[in-house]
């Protein structure tokens, strides 16, 4: 930690001390339920509360509702989990509604789970949290089924982790100052953006403290003169990149931009499926991979191999998320180069316990599939 954070720490509340402790329970409404055979699923929404007010360029959340599913086949039981995105149409009830109607898929062998992923994407369109919550399940099963963890069954190194960065919401710049003394154990921090206060927060960020930072402009700006000015601006603030500066369909004007700035820019709506990639090539420096986007753990893989053949660079995030997804997230953290996997610690009731944080890097659970399990009860 840094002289000028460690100052100003006192009295705060540190972040890393809440993990696992004062967890509160959230509201769940069950969900259905499906029976086939040795087949059971089961889902439920889940009520994430954040311990305080998640504000992007698009909006403001105080909770956010997520879709667990709990899967059981021959008597092993596995989770999967949606962060719904609203904005590419999705809900907790249209989530639950997909993996519904992805009962069938469900009832196949689930060891030929490549196969069972391309029947879930050819089931609807969209709907990518549903199909990465099922996917999940689906390799929390063949783990389970295996008794190896997920990361020893796609062979990356739990040691080699990365480290993730802590998010700071737009806030005041009291508030963002305050939540970025809160967590002086993140080494980088992720400052949200796109609003008229952008240059006011980093430089209030600035005063207390000399960490490298990101930036997510969230789509926020909406012209290329002033997106270049922000991004060369923050380039001499200590920003190390920003993620996705204008509106995701305008890959023109990221062309021009990739040309002019001085830091590297990231596509994060922008980028869903493999198709994307080609594209987004000559517009961007590298590509933000989430599960809920592209729909699970398989195509991350898939997205993370097209990302470097096109020479991409490679950052993996989240959504306002349990363990679950973190843990399922953070297993794949060895293929990229930055990861930004907060989305548990923003909440203050987790439903999953088995992700240990150990400064601003998460270890996983030497336990097969996950290594998560719920401590919320049963749905
Ligand atoms: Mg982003």
């Amino acid at each position: 930690m840094k002289r000028k954070d460690f100052i100003k720490t006192g009295g705060l509340i540190i972040v890393s001390s809440l993990m696992g402790k004062c967890q509160k329970s959230g509201k769940i409404e069950k969900g259905f339920e499906a029976k086939q055979g040795s087949l059971k699923v089961s889902t439920a929404i889940y009520e994430l509360q954040l311990r305080q007010a998640w504000t992007l360029s698009r909006g403001t959340w105080n909770t956010r509702r997520n879709v667990l599913v709990r899967l059981e086949k021959d008597g092993i039981v596995a989770y999967g989990e949606s962060a719904p995105i609203p904005r590419y149409n999705e809900s907790a009830e249209s989530n639950q509604e997909f993996i519904r109607r992805a009962i069938p898929v469900l009832e196949k062998d689930l060891w030929e789970y490549q196969d069972r992923w391309r029947e879930l994407e050819a089931l609807a369109p969209g709907q990518n949290a549903a199909k990465a919550a099922l996917d999940m399940a689906i390799l929390d099963w063949v783990g389970k089924s295996l008794k190896v963890p997920l990361y020893r069954f796609f062979g990356l190194s739990p040691d080699k982790t990365l480290p993730t960065t802590f998010s700071i919401g737009i806030d005041t710049v009291e508030v963002m100052q305050k939540t970025a003394l809160s967590a002086p154990a993140f080494r980088r921090l992720k400052i949200k953006a796109g609003v008229a206060d952008d240059k006011k927060h980093i430089e209030g960020i600035r005063e207390v403290t000399d960490r490298p930072l990101v930036v997510d402009a969230n789509e926020g700006w909406k012209d290329r003169q002033q997106a270049l000015e922000m991004i060369n601006w923050m380039a001499e603030h200590g920003v190390e990149f920003v993620e996705q500066p204008m509106p995701a369909d305008n890959l023109q004007d990221h062309r021009w931009l990739k040309e002019r700035v001085k830091i590297p820019i990231m596509a994060d709506e922008s980028v869903h499926k493999i198709q994307d990639v080609p594209a987004l090539a000559s517009a961007f420096h590298g590509i933000n991979v989430k599960l809920m986007k592209c729909g699970g753990l398989q195509e991350a893989l898939r997205l993370a191999a097209v990302a470097r053949a096109h020479g991409l660079k490679l950052m993996i995030g989240c959504m306002i998320e349990s363990s679950l997804a973190i843990a399922a997230a953070t297993t794949l953290t060895p293929l990229f180069d930055y990861a930004d996997l907060d989305g548990n610690i923003l909440i203050n009731n987790d439903p999953f316990r088995g992700l240990t944080l150990a400064g601003d890097r998460w270890l996983l659970a030497d336990k097969p599939g996950l290594g998560v399990e719920p401590v919320i009860p049963a749905w």
